[in-house]
């Protein structure tokens, strides 16, 4: 690829002209003043927490059911994950089961835009605005998503997006990024991600190796100029499952807002049944994926959770299954998940 070979001859590996060219590019993108590259999402939560200042003895507010990298981002700083219950059909975090676990120890909410779709801001602003809390937005699924006219990255105080290959922004590789309009946090975390300096050799603050490879950049580069499109291909499978699959053994995802609030990272449908339909669907040489199957109170890494009980967690992880979804799908395999869904029966 031209892009790298530029990188090769170059001879400046690290946090380059590349990157601050993806940079500003990304922030063009989400519509915020700053981004900066860092090395994967979690390090880039991880690093937002960081920078304000969140550790010991603070409470952070985010979803039960999220991927476990939202979690531990908060455990990494010392900080206590509050886990709140999602709503049982968007499976994003309930804004009026928040302000229930607010304590003075609170210190952000930090929102997970899950399996694609962005959450239901305006009462969590409004909850954030009364306590005085940060908005710390999850974005490694909701690359492109809109809510209102903003776009996700831009609806909070900042947010970390991972570009691990698999995401709707994928790099071949590890990679990240965070968005802010904060000038003062994208100050300390251009520093914090490269030990902790702004100058070669004089370190205000302990910091991180946390950058974006200058080899990455330029692919994201390229890649985000399709990103739209991509989604918006997702967004046609996601309209014909939606509109084609009619199974009374299956329940559809629900979209809260206009179809650009999705931006389908995954199709997730729930059944009651689920271990019978994923053996169903790969005899008919489909393939399922579950997203996720362990809810993060119930892992062996947060034992002391072990014991709580969240019931609307526990249904979703207990009978959610994804269908295949992406933008390289032909019509005639879509049609055959809608023809096999369709004939399923669980007895
Ligand atoms: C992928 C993902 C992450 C972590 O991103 P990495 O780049 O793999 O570190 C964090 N949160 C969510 C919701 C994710 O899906």
């Amino acid at each position: 690829m031209d892009s790298v070979q530029r990188v090769l001859h170059s001879g400046w590996y690290i946090l380059g002209e590349e990157v601050k060219r993806f940079e500003s590019d990304f922030a063009d993108y989400c519509g915020t003043k700053y981004c900066l590259g860092v090395a994967n999402g979690l390090e880039g939560l991880e690093l937002i927490i960081k920078g304000y200042d969140i550790g010991p003895g603070d409470e952070v507010i985010v979803p039960s059911n999220t991927y476990i990298a939202s979690i531990l981002s908060i455990s990494a700083n010392g900080a206590t994950p509050i886990l709140v219950e999602p709503d049982i059909k968007t499976y994003n975090i309930d804004p009026y089961k928040i302000e229930e676990k607010i304590t003075p120890m609170t210190k952000a909410i930090l929102v997970v835009h899950l399996y694609g779709q962005v959450c239901n801001m305006d009462p969590i602003r409004e909850i954030a605005d009364k306590y005085n809390l940060k908005i710390i937005e999850d974005c490694a699924q909701s690359h492109g998503a809109i809510y209102g006219n903003l776009k996700a990255g831009n609806l909070g105080d900042a947010a970390a997006f991972s570009f691990y290959p698999g995401k709707n922004l994928g790099a071949l590789g590890d990679a990240g990024a965070i968005t802010t309009n904060d000038e003062q946090l994208f100050q300390k975390l251009a520093a914090l991600r490269n030990y902790g300096s702004h100058k070669k050799y004089e370190n205000i603050y302990k910091g991180y190796n946390s950058r974006l490879d200058e080899i990455q950049a330029p692919i994201l580069a390229e890649k985000l100029k399709y990103l739209d499109e991509d989604n918006q291909l997702r967004r046609d499978i996601a309209l014909y499952y939606l509109n084609n699959i009619s199974n009374k053994e299956i329940i559809l995802p629900y979209v809260e807002e206009k179809l650009e609030s999705h931006v389908w990272h995954v199709f997730a449908i729930r059944t009651p049944n689920r271990d019978h339909f994923i053996e169903y669907m790969s005899k008919r040489e489909i393939q399922t994926m579950i997203h996720y199957p362990i809810p993060p109170h119930k892992q062996k890494a947060y034992e002391e959770w072990n014991q709580l009980s969240f019931p609307i967690s526990e249904k979703i992880h207990s009978e959610i299954v994804s269908l295949p979804i992406s933008p390289v799908m032909n019509m005639e395999a879509v049609n055959q998940v809608v023809g096999a869904v369709n004939e399923y029966e669980s007895h």
